[in-house]
């Protein structure tokens, strides 16, 4: 009798969820047809596949940007079920902490038909809880990079500037908020008292068409992101804008976005999000999602900038097929990939273990090839991104820019091994720090905060 060989190469076992209950679940990681699939099965529920890369040799080649973590100051819990169930940080995890997020509010202006917060409440956070989770994150981190105020819609708290205050005099390097742009766009006073903070602005923005706001927002937003835009230029504030991706709908406006963001002072740098099926969300085949390195793809081939698919370098702060970013020298005559102008090899340690690129290494390492490109000092701030985070660079050359494509993670592609070296992390009232992948797809964190503001209205 003939045996036969598997349509497959098995690549790796790791652990995921049942996308219908959310029990853990063997997972295992294939190669079919070039592309990069997961296929797990629950006891319960059966067989599931999902797509994890549209480009299975690209997928392997980022393996070798993976670079030892750096453990926190202190583990917040111990090691009692296994991941990821611990969190957290507990002893297991692999990486500290370059970004805390703190959703401070689950109030929206907004009800985007994909929202991964599900954000509808009407909870806010005081300036003692905001303060108290603050001082957990500084206690495990010890001098953190980033925060990130989230929400909801992080603009309608009436207390958003002072937090803003809070972790600036907490000595946390980077604050940035994460908006719709709703409030900026109409409240020109609201923008000038943020600029005398001049924390960054983590914009909303999807693309340029009618159809895409109605899809992914539930209305029009062209006119009104525009317009945040302007006020935000006005007052000096510097913008990453932060595009979902979604299947059918907005694949095609990749280029344009790259573009736009490209040809904007202002704008520091794009993050390009494929969605992921968390909170609110329409229905979706997952081998049929839009991946990371498809975005990277039409990049390259939609951009008029004449971008590459190797100007992209894995984060080796995470792992690496969480994101990759492309950082750029622009000025009014040339856009140049910096990957195209330093050794990758060297690059990589640019990012190792930060939230922050290290640009005064890049700019050190563009003067010796001697570039020309980045040859003058500058007292200006400029927006700059890993993990997802742009930040202030102060001294370092106006003209960089990042863009940046981050795929976080739903309960279809779900991988234990990725959000274990998770570096960018949610941080709960009642202090816990929970890689933000894990926070989104294991029902039980969400829930403790929900009781969490359960048990506050009832006192
Ligand atoms: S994700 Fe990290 S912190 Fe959470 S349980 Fe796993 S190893 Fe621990
Ligand atoms: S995605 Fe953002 S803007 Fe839209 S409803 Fe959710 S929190 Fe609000
Ligand atoms: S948030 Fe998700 S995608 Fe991003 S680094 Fe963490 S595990 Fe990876």
């Amino acid at each position: 009798m003939q045996r036969e060989t598997r349509e497959h190469l098995f690549l790796e076992f790791t652990k995921s969820v049942c996308p219908d209950c959310g029990e853990v679940v063997d997972a295992h990681i294939l190669i079919k047809n070039g592309k990069v699939l997961m296929k797990k099965r629950c006891i319960k529920h059966g067989y599931f596949e999902s797509l994890l890369s549209s480009d299975s040799e690209k997928y392997l080649d980022s393996y070798k940007f993976n670079m030892p973590g750096m453990m926190p100051l202190e583990f917040g819990t111990k090691v009692t079920d296994g991941c990821p169930h611990d969190c957290g940080l507990c002893p297991d995890h692999q990486q500290h902490s370059c970004v805390g997020i703190i959703e401070i509010t689950n109030a929206c202006n907004l009800r985007c038909p994909t929202c991964f917060a599900s954000s509808e409440g009407h909870d806010i956070l005081s300036l003692d809880e905001v303060n108290y989770m603050l001082d957990q994150f500084v206690k495990q981190e010890g001098d953190p990079e980033v925060i990130q105020f989230s929400g909801g819609e992080p603009t309608i708290h009436p207390q958003i500037l002072d937090f803003i205050r809070l972790a600036q005099n907490k000595k946390i390097k980077y604050v940035m908020i994460n908006t719709n742009g709703i409030k900026i766009s109409k409240d020109e006073n609201f923008v000038k008292s943020l600029s005398e903070l001049n924390p960054v602005i983590y914009l909303q923005f999807d693309g340029f068409k009618k159809e895409t706001y109605e899809k992914l927002r539930g209305e029009d937003l062209l006119e009104s992101k525009m317009k945040a835009i302007e006020n935000l230029e006005k007052y000096n504030l510097r913008i990453v804008l932060v595009a979902t991706i979604q299947r059918g709908v907005n694949e095609d406006e990749i280029g344009n976005l790259v573009d736009f963001a490209l040809s904007k002072k202002a704008v520091k740098g794009l993050v390009l999000q494929p969605t992921f099926y968390s909170g609110r969300h329409p229905d979706v085949d997952p081998l049929n999602v839009v991946t990371l390195h498809e975005v990277i793809k039409h990049t390259s081939e939609q951009s008029k900038n004449g971008l590459k698919d190797t100007d992209f370098i894995p984060n080796p702060c995470c792992f690496p097929t969480c994101n990759a970013s492309c950082y750029l020298y622009v000025d009014d005559k040339e856009v140049r990939p910096l990957a195209r102008v330093v050794n990758v090899e060297e690059y990589v340690d640019f990012f190792m273990n930060r939230s922050v690129a290290d640009l005064g290494q890049i700019k050190e390492s563009l003067k010796v090839i001697n570039s020309g490109c980045c040859g003058s000092s500058s007292s200006d701030n400029t927006g700059m991104a890993c993990c997802t985070i742009p930040v202030d660079l102060k001294g370092i050359e106006k003209n960089i820019k990042v863009i940046m494509v981050q795929a976080f993670m739903d309960v279809f592609n779900f991988d234990v091994k990725k959000v274990m070296k998770c570096c960018v992390h949610e941080i709960t009232p009642n202090g816990k720090i929970i890689p933000f992948c894990a926070f989104n797809n294991i029902p039980k964190y969400r829930e403790e905060v929900n009781m969490y503001y359960r048990n506050k209205i009832a006192k």
